[in-house]
Protein backbone atom coordinates (compact mmCIF):
# COMPACT_ATOMS: atom_id res chain seq x y z
CA UNK A 1 0.00 0.00 0.00
CA UNK A 2 0.88 3.47 -0.76
CA UNK A 3 0.18 6.35 1.12
CA UNK A 4 -0.83 9.46 -1.20
CA UNK A 5 1.28 12.68 -1.56
CA UNK A 6 0.29 15.50 1.19
CA UNK A 7 -0.41 12.52 3.80
CA UNK A 8 1.50 10.45 6.47
CA UNK A 9 1.55 7.11 6.92
CA UNK A 10 -0.78 7.06 9.75
CA UNK A 11 -3.37 9.61 8.47
CA UNK A 12 -6.01 9.97 6.39
CA UNK A 13 -8.60 12.42 4.91
CA UNK A 14 -11.72 12.89 5.56
CA UNK A 15 -14.71 15.22 4.46
CA UNK A 16 -15.99 17.21 6.85
CA UNK A 17 -18.64 18.06 4.46
CA UNK A 18 -20.13 14.36 3.91
CA UNK A 19 -18.07 11.73 5.41
CA UNK A 20 -16.19 10.61 2.97
CA UNK A 21 -13.27 8.78 3.81
CA UNK A 22 -12.01 7.42 0.74
CA UNK A 23 -12.47 9.12 -2.70
CA UNK A 24 -10.40 12.50 -2.89
CA UNK A 25 -9.14 14.19 -6.07
CA UNK A 26 -5.39 15.08 -5.44
CA UNK A 27 -3.35 17.34 -7.50
CA UNK A 28 0.64 17.21 -7.05
CA UNK A 29 3.41 18.55 -8.62
CA UNK A 30 6.34 15.74 -8.03
CA UNK A 31 9.69 15.79 -8.88
CA UNK A 32 11.12 12.18 -8.97
CA UNK A 33 14.32 9.92 -9.19
CA UNK A 34 14.11 7.11 -10.80
CA UNK A 35 16.60 3.90 -10.63
CA UNK A 36 16.02 2.81 -14.44
CA UNK A 37 17.36 -1.26 -14.78
CA UNK A 38 17.59 -1.84 -18.22
CA UNK A 39 19.03 -4.98 -19.83
CA UNK A 40 20.71 -4.36 -22.91
CA UNK A 41 17.75 -3.60 -25.31
CA UNK A 42 17.06 -0.62 -23.68
CA UNK A 43 14.05 -1.40 -21.80
CA UNK A 44 13.44 -2.03 -18.29
CA UNK A 45 12.01 -1.44 -14.88
CA UNK A 46 12.53 0.91 -11.87
CA UNK A 47 13.78 -1.00 -9.32
CA UNK A 48 13.63 2.55 -7.15
CA UNK A 49 11.71 5.57 -6.75
CA UNK A 50 12.44 8.51 -4.89
CA UNK A 51 10.25 11.90 -4.19
CA UNK A 52 12.60 14.94 -4.61
CA UNK A 53 10.20 17.18 -4.28
CA UNK A 54 6.52 17.11 -3.74
CA UNK A 55 3.95 20.23 -3.58
CA UNK A 56 0.50 19.05 -3.05
CA UNK A 57 -2.57 21.12 -4.32
CA UNK A 58 -6.12 20.83 -3.72
CA UNK A 59 -7.49 17.76 -2.57
CA UNK A 60 -10.93 17.70 -3.26
CA UNK A 61 -14.08 15.41 -2.40
CA UNK A 62 -15.18 13.31 -4.90
CA UNK A 63 -18.18 12.61 -3.51
CA UNK A 64 -19.42 16.17 -2.86
CA UNK A 65 -17.12 18.04 -4.18
CA UNK A 66 -15.89 20.29 -1.17
CA UNK A 67 -12.45 21.64 -1.40
CA UNK A 68 -12.49 23.28 1.70
CA UNK A 69 -13.86 20.56 4.15
CA UNK A 70 -10.82 18.23 4.03
CA UNK A 71 -9.40 17.13 7.33
CA UNK A 72 -6.74 15.22 7.96
CA UNK A 73 -7.44 12.55 10.74
CA UNK A 74 -5.34 9.37 12.41
CA UNK A 75 -6.15 6.56 10.63
CA UNK A 76 -7.86 4.06 13.17
CA UNK A 77 -5.66 0.19 13.31
CA UNK A 78 -2.28 2.00 11.51
CA UNK A 79 1.28 1.00 12.98
CA UNK A 80 2.76 3.48 14.94
CA UNK A 81 4.62 5.63 12.69
CA UNK A 82 7.48 5.62 15.09
CA UNK A 83 10.17 4.29 12.63
CA UNK A 84 9.02 6.99 9.99
CA UNK A 85 12.91 8.00 9.58
CA UNK A 86 14.12 5.53 7.35
CA UNK A 87 11.23 4.04 5.50
CA UNK A 88 13.23 1.65 3.31
CA UNK A 89 12.99 3.76 0.47
CA UNK A 90 17.24 3.26 -0.57
CA UNK A 91 16.86 -0.82 0.16
CA UNK A 92 18.59 -2.12 -2.63
CA UNK A 93 21.03 0.17 -4.56
CA UNK A 94 24.07 1.29 -2.50
CA UNK A 95 22.90 5.24 -3.47
CA UNK A 96 23.62 6.76 -0.47
CA UNK A 97 22.54 10.69 -1.16
CA UNK A 98 18.79 11.12 -0.82
CA UNK A 99 17.70 9.73 2.39
CA UNK A 100 14.79 11.29 4.18
CA UNK A 101 14.00 13.28 1.27
CA UNK A 102 10.44 12.02 0.25
CA UNK A 103 8.96 12.82 3.74
CA UNK A 104 10.42 15.92 5.06
CA UNK A 105 8.91 17.99 2.60
CA UNK A 106 6.59 19.31 5.42
CA UNK A 107 3.17 19.55 3.37
CA UNK A 108 1.04 18.26 5.64
CA UNK A 109 3.20 20.10 9.14
CA UNK A 110 1.33 17.57 11.24
CA UNK A 111 4.31 15.51 12.29
CA UNK A 112 7.20 17.32 14.69
CA UNK A 113 10.15 16.14 12.18
CA UNK A 114 11.04 19.41 11.20
CA UNK A 115 11.98 20.93 14.93
CA UNK A 116 13.18 17.80 16.29
CA UNK A 117 16.41 19.46 16.56
ZN1 LIG B 1 -17.49 15.33 0.74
Amino acid sequence: MESPPGLDPGHRWRCGACGNLTRFDVESTERVRRFWHLDLSGGGTVDAEERLEVSVGPVTCRWCGAADAIEVVSAPGSMAPSTASGDGVTSGDGVTSGDGVASADGVTSSDGAATAR
